[in-house]
């Protein structure tokens, strides 16, 4: 589905979010021209309603964004596009100009709580506990549960292999955490992967 434009002037609204992470970077309007421009440059250019022209992203900055996948609302007058940003987004320097949009959905979400958790040493804390017992206890339990992970999946008994695979992840983003390894720094390498198999 293509967006609608009713006229060359009318300026629909295009949301910017980043295509590894779902994170919201901006909100940007197009003209039938910007749209235009940007299906066939890869590069998402915007109308700018203060100067009242067509505005590249990162012409000036070099951040540019490089959408990769973009989709239309119901009604075909809102645009949503999935980019690569080159840099920050926002002219303050920050990743996004929603500066704490959240990102890699629940994941991402468990993985900041995880963080919260050993910043504030609250010895109730499963993820504080385990965490001081160090590297090689955290790796264990990881082995662990993906043991029982492939376990279950043999029995075929599906509530409890999503049980294991549960455990699995949350003890794999303990882990990461450990190792100073973000989320986002793993769905990178996929994605890179991804890339390497297209071209
Ligand atoms: P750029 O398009 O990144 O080269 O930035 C050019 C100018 O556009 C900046 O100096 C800002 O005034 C403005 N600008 C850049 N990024 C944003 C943004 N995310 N939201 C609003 N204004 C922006
Ligand atoms: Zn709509
Ligand atoms: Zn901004
Ligand atoms: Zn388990």
């Amino acid at each position: 589905m293509e967006p609608q434009f009713i006229n060359d002037t009318q300026l629909l609204p295009a949301i910017i979010q980043n295509a590894l992470t779902g994170k919201v970077l901006m909100l940007g309007y197009m003209n039938r021209e910007a749209f235009t421009l940007t299906k066939q440059s890869q590069t998402i250019t915007f109308f700018s309603r203060s100067r009242n022209e067509l505005w590249t992203k990162g012409a000036t900055s070099g951040n540019y964004l490089r959408w990769t996948s973009y989709a239309v609302d119901c009604d075909q007058d809102a645009i949503l596009f999935q980019v690569i940003p080159d840099g920050p987004t926002c002219h303050t320097g920050a990743a996004s100009c929603f500066e704490n949009a959240p990102e890699l959905g629940f994941l991402g979400g468990l993985e900041n709580l995880i963080q919260e958790r050993l910043t504030s040493a609250n010895e109730d804390s499963y993820v504080w506990r385990l965490t001081q017992k160090g590297t090689a206890k955290i790796a264990q339990k990881v082995g662990e549960e993906a043991v029982e992970t492939v376990i279950e999946a043999l029995q075929n008994n599906s509530d409890r292999f999503k049980e294991e695979t549960a455990d699995l992840l949350f003890h794999l983003l303990l882990l990461l955490n450990n190792q100073n390894v973000t989320l986002k720094e793993i769905t990178a390498v996929l994605h890179q992967r991804n890339q390497s198999k297209a071209q």
